[in-house]
């Protein structure tokens, strides 16, 4: 069955290059900013204004304020030679007063064409005072006199990317505002009301057009109708999402315990009270005949793995299979070194399926694991291929989640069908985050950490002292540390994160010695990889220069010492994680957060919460209230849902709303198949859900 997106949206979706003045190469840069349709440039809202309705006579024109004036074009005064760095002067003015036009670098040619002595003109932008006399450098806009009320207005000011001009890109937004439907009002009535909100069009036309600094606001209606619409269709996927795995039925898994025994007594160490309790609350979802949807949630280094192992056991004893999926290659083969022996421990065959699992090899293991044979698959993706069939899945582990899209998440809960499914992860998600990142799952949370844990001594140090950092990585090394470098994420691009990385490798293999250094990154061949995480972890090489690779799981417990390039890119959470890879083999650890100086001053309190904490929780509500005010670093990183619109921080109160108002929807109307239902179809598809209206009967 097919999903398809009702044609009043086809417009939205056409490509940017769709619109007037945005050819190829200008529809690359506006793809950078809104993504490859139509629609990406509606949800681009103007971040200042400028207000050109002020318009006095020449001499009455104060400095420093913008002004739109009607002038008549005086003279023209080309700089003296070509070679001149002096500037072309066009010299203008009405019956009170004179104004210069300053153009650096101009083209001749082209000022004489649009400032035609003698003529009159618009011209709007900020009035200067130089040597006394009232002047403009490039004007904002020249025109003829019938655009006056074109250019007389508040004009929207929109985040631009470097080669775009402000003029193209607010033209490109107003073709693609216009090019909005009209579409059925998707808001229940009421609500709508009471916030005094306007229509989907007419907000989207007002956020546009902001006639003061009030309605730059995320709080002021248009926008905040929007940021709502973007909640909705987010929490309504996750309650559909939600809806359709709870559909079947799951059934009542009850083991005898003796699987568990035997590994537990395999164990070098006690399960902690946070870990015994997580494990009760599993357990008694497992045991009764609704199906679990569990997120498990603790910090890094909470022991999560032995939580999944143990659950994992429980469902291997009621006679099921298991699977546990890892978002890297790296993290899935370490947690099936990790669990094999525990499942040696406990007669159970463990088997791990990754993309490198190929051919004769691949078929034997995909084949054994439809016989149910084999009793817990770890794996990454590979295990969602369609070939990949179990006998009978009884749990379904998803570790790091915040790393699979809802996208997977589907995919998986597909495949698990009654399974029952435990998700892990290691983000401490402040609450009104882990309403739009995991709708309303069930939670157990790890709040405890296992004994021996280590501090970790976490300095900031300017990048300017990089001679210095690797001075001490050399001290370090000699007496026996094991260091990650982490280089960062530059960009999008991961082209330059590799130059990055490399670079660093290079530069430290020259001062350390070439068997002293193994890199990894993202885009190695896997048996790259892992011969350089074997040379890490055995100690052959005692310093690993990587990229956010080992950001999840990784676990070499000798490692002590950490050096984060550029700490001031992460998100705070991101670099808690990393922070999380040192001080856990029993040694203290130091931690050092390199950065780009100057620090703005949000920067610097933003990483002072690290130096200053290890609870991540703290550390992740400190980074949602920080970001509030505007430095908005490290969500892409951290895998959780991007809103276009909305601001956690500012709309916390608009989530909740959307997360009620979803599960009304879904209780009342759980196909969408009422009038209201046909318009939250429109909604999702707006917001690209379209995976959400394929879980629908009539999708
Ligand atoms: P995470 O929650 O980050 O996935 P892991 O499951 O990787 O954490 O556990 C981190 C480390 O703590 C592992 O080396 C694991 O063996 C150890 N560990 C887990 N539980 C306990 C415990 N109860 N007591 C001592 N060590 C533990
Ligand atoms: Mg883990």
């Amino acid at each position: 069955m097919a999903a398809l997106r009702p044609a009043a949206l086809f417009p939205l979706f056409a490509k940017v290059t769709t619109l007037p003045g945005i050819g190829p190469r200008l529809g690359k840069l506006v793809t950078r900013i809104a993504g490859e349709s139509v629609a990406g440039l509606l949800w681009h809202l103007p971040s200042a204004l400028v207000d050109r309705r002020f318009s006095p006579k020449v001499g009455d024109a104060p400095p420093g304020k913008v002004a739109t004036l009607i002038v008549e074009v005086l003279a023209h005064g080309p700089p003296p030679s070509k070679h001149s760095r002096a500037p072309y002067r066009v010299t203008c003015g009405d019956d009170t007063g004179k104004i210069t036009l300053v153009f650096f670098h101009a083209d001749g040619d082209y000022l004489e064409r649009t400032l035609p002595v003698g003529e009159k003109r618009v011209i709007s932008g900020k009035i200067e005072l130089f040597d006394g006399k009232r002047q403009m450098t490039h004007p904002d806009h020249i025109g003829p006199l019938d655009k006056l009320d074109d250019i007389k207005r508040v004009e929207p000011v929109y985040p631009l990317t470097e080669g775009l001009s402000p003029k193209v890109l607010e033209k490109a937004i107003r073709a693609a505002v216009a090019k909005a439907p009209e579409l059925p009002e998707w808001l229940d009535p009421a609500y709508q009301k009471r916030q005094g909100w306007q229509g989907w069009r007419a907000a989207l036309g007002a956020a546009h057009a902001p006639a003061s600094e009030a309605d730059l606001s995320p709080l002021h209606p248009a926008r905040a109708r929007l940021a709502f619409d973007e909640l909705l269709a987010n929490q309504l996927t996750l309650g559909l999402v939600r809806a359709k795995a709870r559909k079947r039925r799951g059934r009542s898994i009850s083991g005898d315990g003796l699987l568990r025994a035997k590994a537990k007594a395999a164990l070098s160490y006690t399960l902690t009270g946070a870990q015994t309790r997580a494990l009760a609350e599993i357990f008694e979802d497992m045991a009764s005949d609704n199906r679990m949807l569990r997120l498990l949630q603790g910090d890094v280094g909470s022991g999560k793995t032995v939580v999944a192992l143990m659950a994992m056991l429980a469902a291997i004893e009621a006679g099921t299979q298991c699977a546990l999926m890892a978002p890297t290659e790296i993290l899935a083969l370490q947690h099936f070194e990790t669990l094999r022996p525990l499942a040696a421990a406990a007669c159970v065959r463990i088997e791990v399926l990754t993309s490198r699992v190929k051919g004769a090899a691949r078929a034997a293991l995909i084949e054994d694991i439809a016989q149910g044979r084999v009793q817990i698959t770890v794996g990454t993706h590979a295990l969602i291929q369609k070939d990949v069939e179990f006998q009978d899945l009884g749990l379904a582990v998803v570790d790091e989640q915040h790393r699979f899209g809802v996208h997977q998440r589907l995919e998986l809960a597909a495949k698990a069908a009654g399974a029952d499914m435990l998700v892990m992860t290691a983000t401490p998600i402040p609450r009104t985050l882990a309403l739009t990142a995991y709708g309303d799952m069930d939670l157990s949370k790890l709040d405890e950490k296992p004994p021996g844990r280590m501090p970790v001594d976490t300095r900031l140090v300017s990048q300017e002292r990089l001679d210095e950092c690797i001075e001490g990585v050399e001290r370090a090394i000699k007496k026996g540390a094991r260091v990650y470098w982490v280089c960062p994420l530059v960009e999008e691009s991961e082209v330059i994160d590799l130059a990055a990385a490399e670079e660093r490798f290079l530069g430290l293999t020259m001062t350390l010695g070439e068997d002293a250094v193994a890199l990894i990154h993202g885009k190695m061949k896997a048996a790259d990889k892992d011969a350089a995480m074997e040379r890490f972890s055995t100690g052959a090489a005692q310093v690993l220069v990587a990229t956010t690779v080992i950001e999840v799981g990784v676990d070499v417990p000798e490692a002590t010492v950490m050096i984060i390039e550029h700490a001031e890119r992460f998100g705070l959470a991101q670099l808690h994680q990393l922070r999380g890879r040192i001080g856990r083999g029993g040694k203290s650890g130091t931690c050092l957060l390199m950065y780009a100086a100057p620090l703005t001053e949000t920067a610097k309190a933003r990483l002072s919460i690290l130096r200053d904490t290890d609870d991540g929780f703290l550390i992740a509500e400190e980074d949602l209230r920080l970001r509030g005010s505007g430095e908005v670093l490290g969500t892409r990183q951290s895998g959780l849902p991007e809103f276009k619109l909305a601001d956690i921080a500012v709309h916390g109160e608009l989530v909740a709303a959307a997360r009620d108002d979803a599960k009304l929807i879904i209780a009342r109307d759980p196909e969408l198949e009422t009038e209201r239902g046909q318009a939250l179809r429109t909604l999702l598809y707006l917001f690209e859900q379209d995976e959400a209206v394929r879980t629908l009967r009539s999708g």
